[in-house]
């Protein structure tokens, strides 16, 4: 039997705000426990919520990006459940009447592109933390996490891979980052994806029963949490059993998901319209003029990249996902004036040296004028680009310009035919065996062989000659050896 899998997202994206969705208390990350929660978030008796407009304006602006439906009037819910990390005994969310009605995001894979639709996106709170680790049977609680503001994008069942899924996160997290509604660090669980997955017989209409998997904080473990998923549920049914709906859990380490709990139903939950806050009703106006601050969006700069630096559609999805890094390219390209060039050092020994050093770009310790300026002295032979990876390792560990180190190590490129000839005519003199070979060669594959006296001129001159003048040189004395 051939199966398709059928894919629905539920991200929860933590606003970047100061302060929480409805207390003053601080949002920032990494504090000591308990020490960002203040009454409000504790839940002590006579506490009131007070909505922050600036969760309400971001959630707005993710609406816009998405070309959804802005709700104009939206009503806080509360959800009633209880566990520990939440004081309350209730999450305040939206869920009639969401902040961000339906849209849609566009992705591209090896498949080809899909519209994701967006059934809707709402605002609720964090809850706190339940630390397990260091309490001797016990479980600690940090609230700190509670009541930071998070909007909840759920996705309709609309993706059909594990890399369309995960492509869609990416999508997300672009456009989050790009806003500046974000930080976008997933280790830290400011994204954090539920996957609804379900398989059914090709070409059968109807869906299969679900499970979702909880919690899952990087693109990589999307894709393999749904595949590890998707391969349980097909053994399941071939073996004649069913799919229960239920929550699992993906363990990374050992690479399979796991039966938390079965799932809920909405109305075990008990919703009713929050009585501390008022329903949130916005104008045109006020909509409008959010529309009027949104920056540039990921996919309108990547056609942009494709249309003014003529970059292939790869690079510049690559260069416009992460809003940092597309304007650190803008600037080495200002830098260089080589969009080509540019691109190719971003993505290739930029994000090489940032990957290994697990560095954000934006804390990068080669900025884009030094790498602009590198680029510069490859253009103008003052270089070879094997000689550049050499000046940027140095100006990645030692700081210092492009100018500074070539001249202060030595490495400027020999040009001065005369001082290359020399070192050629030794080459030659010293590899009668190659010269030979060369010679009986038919003359159409000789030019394969000049890369081995290519490779001794190099050694010779530390990489330091010029790379096409070498070559024409040359092939210029081969030749006249074999007439
Ligand atoms: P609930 O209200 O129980 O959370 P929803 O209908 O709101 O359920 O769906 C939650 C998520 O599950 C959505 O992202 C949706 O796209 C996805 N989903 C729903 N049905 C399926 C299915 N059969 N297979 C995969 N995903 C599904
Ligand atoms: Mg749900």
């Amino acid at each position: 039997m051939e199966w398709e899998t059928v894919i629905g997202l539920e991200i929860h994206v933590q606003l970047s705000t100061q302060t929480k969705i409805f207390s003053g208390a601080s949002t920032a990350f990494g504090a000591e426990p308990n020490t960002q929660a203040c009454a409000v978030d504790l839940a002590l008796p006579g506490t009131l919520p007070v909505f922050n407009e600036n969760a309400q304006r971001m959630a707005i602006m993710f609406g816009l990006a998405i070309n959804a439906e802005i709700g104009k009037r939206a009503v806080f819910e509360r959800k009633n459940y209880f566990y520990p990390d939440l004081p309350k005994g209730y999450q305040t969310t939206q869920l009639e009447k969401p902040v961000v009605g339906e849209g849609y995001v566009d992705i591209t894979t090896d498949d080809g592109s899909r519209r994701v639709r967006i059934h809707h996106a709402h605002l609720e709170e964090d809850a706190g933390k339940s630390l397990h680790e260091d309490f001797h049977g016990m479980s600690g609680i940090d609230l700190n996490r509670a009541g930071t503001p998070l909007i909840e994008i759920v996705s309709e069942p609309d993706m059909r891979t594990s890399k369309e899924a995960s492509e869609y996160a990416r999508k997300v997290h672009a456009i989050v980052t790009t806003l500046g509604i974000c930080d976008g660090n997933m280790a830290e669980g400011s994204m954090r994806c539920d996957c609804n997955v379900s398989i059914r017989p090709k070409g059968q209409e109807e869906y299969g029963t679900r499970t979702e998997l909880k919690n899952i904080n990087s693109f990589r473990f999307i894709e393999r949490a749904i595949d590890t998923e998707v391969a349980r549920q097909i053994d399941l049914i071939e073996d004649g059993g069913t799919v229960v709906q239920e929550t699992r859990l993906y363990d990374p380490d050992r690479n399979e998901t796991r039966s938390m709990r079965s799932k809920e139903d909405a109305n075990d939950y008990r919703y009713f319209p929050c009585p501390d806050l008022l329903p949130v009703v916005v104008d045109d106006e006020y909509v409008e003029a959010i529309r009027a601050t949104l920056p540039e969006l990921p996919d309108a700069r990547r056609e942009r990249f494709i249309s003014e630096y003529s970059l292939s559609e790869y690079d510049a999805g690559v260069l416009s996902a992460y809003r940092p890094q597309a304007d650190y390219y803008e600037a080495v390209v200002a830098a260089s004036k080589d969009a080509k060039l540019a691109a190719n050092w971003v993505m290739g020994e930029l994000a090489k040296n940032l990957n290994a050093n697990d560095t954000d770009i934006k804390e990068s310790p080669v900025n884009a004028e030094q790498l602009g300026g590198l680029l510069q002295r490859i253009k103008d032979n003052t270089i070879s680009g094997n000689i550049a990876k050499k000046v940027f390792e140095h100006m990645w560990s030692e700081g210092g310009t492009a100018d500074e180190i070539i001249e202060a190590k030595g490495l400027k490129q020999v040009t001065d035919t005369g001082a290359i000839e020399k070192v050629i005519d030794e080459v030659i003199a010293n590899s009668t065996s190659q010269v030979e070979q060369y010679k009986a060669a038919e003359p159409d594959k000789r030019g394969k062989m000049i890369g081995f006296f290519m490779g001794q001129v190099m050694k010779a001159t530390g990489g330091k000659a010029n790379p096409g003048a070498v070559t024409g040189l040359l092939k210029k004395k081969l030749d006249a050896l074999c007439d």
